[in-house]
């Protein structure tokens, strides 16, 4: 999103995916507003960071808009972004609907294309105000009627999935709670509390008390598994493994347990494959504890590429 070029962002949408135009609103000029209405076809709103938004004055609903040209609708555009807060009064100016992104964008649940959007302009630097513009293809255009316009038009395109990387990848995912030494019925353990920024969740790392001592410390991810865990379910053998590694890592010294834990009422899956979030938080906590080399606990091939693509090798 170099100058003002907008990007189109395609998002998933029940069974298939939406696409959009975004531009950072700061760019609104007319020739951009007249631009995106061609080639996008579809309606246009403002998409705003929660941040933005707090300074927010809201009109009553049944306050008219009012009607301007697309010059001024334009310059509307480009002021509120181009200075701090957000004015709700004058977006309603502009005749242009708002929507206020979630405060967890993308990475909250379910995002929709106002947390894509403001997401996007914010991780290319550019503000915290988005143009949105759905894209309406042609009846005839096909399938292929995407790829079409992107190329004709020289248009970046960027996916959902992308922009949930990117945010995985820059953004704190916990906040690291205070140590205790815990004792199990295995020896003792250093117990570190993650609290999820996103869910909410409590995680745990737990740690042999000379575990800094060692290069590469074995580390075994376990997701937490209430009847196995707590109720030593013999369904699974969730109950059995944490065991054996407990035991590993108390009887050695060192060694590491992360005990990944699901939201309140909804557990985490059973298995050893970690999906993108929980592999970034895992390998977020151990390069937060200063753990950069680890070994793998039974290494498993999926576990061991995930976290080696976030910068732990294993
Ligand atoms: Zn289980």
């Amino acid at each position: 999103m170099r100058a003002a070029n907008p990007v189109v962002l395609e998002v998933p949408d029940g069974a298939g995916s939406a696409a959009f135009l975004v531009c950072w609103a700061g760019h609104g000029n007319a020739a951009l507003l007249g631009y995106t209405a061609r080639v996008a076809g579809g309606p246009s709103f403002l998409a705003v960071s929660p941040a933005a938004a707090q300074a927010t004055r809201v009109l009553p609903a049944n306050h008219p808009p009012v009607a301007c040209t697309i010059a001024e609708r334009a310059e509307i555009i480009t002021s509120l972004a181009r200075r701090p807060g957000f004015d709700a009064d004058t977006a309603r100016r502009a005749g242009i609907p708002v929507v206020v992104a979630g405060a967890q964008g993308t990475l909250g649940a379910a995002p929709g294309v106002a947390e894509f959007a403001v997401d996007l302009v914010q991780a290319v630097g550019l503000g915290q105000l988005a143009l949105v513009t759905e894209i309406v293809l042609d009846d005839g255009a096909g399938p292929r009627g995407l790829d079409h316009l992107a190329t004709q038009r020289a248009l970046v395109r960027v996916t959902g999935q992308e922009i949930i990387a990117e945010q995985l990848r820059t953004q704190a995912l916990a906040v690291r709670g205070p140590e205790v030494v815990l004792p199990t019925d295995h020896g003792l353990v250093l117990a570190t509390g993650y609290r999820d920024l996103h869910s909410g969740a409590e995680h745990l790392v737990l740690r042999g008390p000379a575990t800094e001592r060692s290069a590469r410390p074995v580390v075994h991810v376990h997701r937490e598994c209430p009847t196995g865990d707590l109720f030593s379910s013999l369904n699974c053998s969730c109950r059995a493994e944490l065991d054996a590694a407990l035991a590993d890592i108390a009887g050695s010294g060192s060694g590491i347990v992360v005990y990944l834990r699901g939201k309140p009422g909804r557990p985490l899956h059973h298995g050893p494959h970690l999906d993108d979030r929980q592999a970034h938080l895992v390998a977020f906590m151990l390069q937060d504890l200063s753990v950069p080399h680890i070994q793998l606990h039974r290494g498993d091939p999926q576990q061991r590429a995930a976290l080696a693509g976030r910068g732990i090798p294993c």
